[in-house]
């Protein structure tokens, strides 16, 4: 997609930067993210990892919704699977016990107040790109997507405690 085209189709998320679907609110890409995987991912590690990356993508592209800590959690989390992958299985275990006790959600979606201001609003790759490619590039695509990602957010220094 090019930016002609995001501007033709009528407003660019707010956080993503991605062109928004027609119902006007972009979280509604998790939705057509999930109808995706319905059709292609088998339940394999393969596909465990594919919706890890999804979610952990969008989710940090769309940074208001989390906690600041969550949110820097789930970054290193991110790049940590994109460089040296763990079984999901294990990656969640590893999550559970870091989080427990932890807010993780903001409470203020919409609000970046506690989102440092390094943190980009526009990205090379959102999941409006996603759900445009076909569903059988799904699995590459959301890989792509997720290490876009963290590359982008590479150097960002977590807020002190
Ligand atoms: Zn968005």
């Amino acid at each position: 997609m090019t930016a002609a085209d995001r501007d033709a189709v009528g407003g660019a998320c707010a956080e993503c930067g991605g062109p928004l679907p027609a119902s006007g609110d972009c979280w509604d890409r998790v939705a057509e993210l999930l109808e995706i995987e319905t059709i292609v991912l088998d339940g394999g590690e393969a596909s465990l990892r594919a919706h890890f990356y999804a979610i952990g993508a969008y989710q940090l592209q769309h940074p208001s919704r989390l906690t600041a800590e969550a949110l820097f959690g789930l970054r290193d989390r991110v790049a940590q699977m994109v460089e040296s992958p763990i079984p999901v299985a294990m990656l969640r275990r590893e999550v559970r016990r870091r989080t427990r006790g932890t807010k993780v959600t903001s409470g203020t979606p919409g609000s970046r107040d506690h989102v440092p201001g390094a943190w980009p609003t526009r990205w090379s790759m959102t999941a409006a790109d996603v759900v445009a490619r076909p569903a059988d590039a799904y699995v590459a695509s959301v890989g792509e997507w997720a290490a876009t990602t963290v590359t982008e957010l590479a150097g960002i220094p977590a807020p002190r405690r």
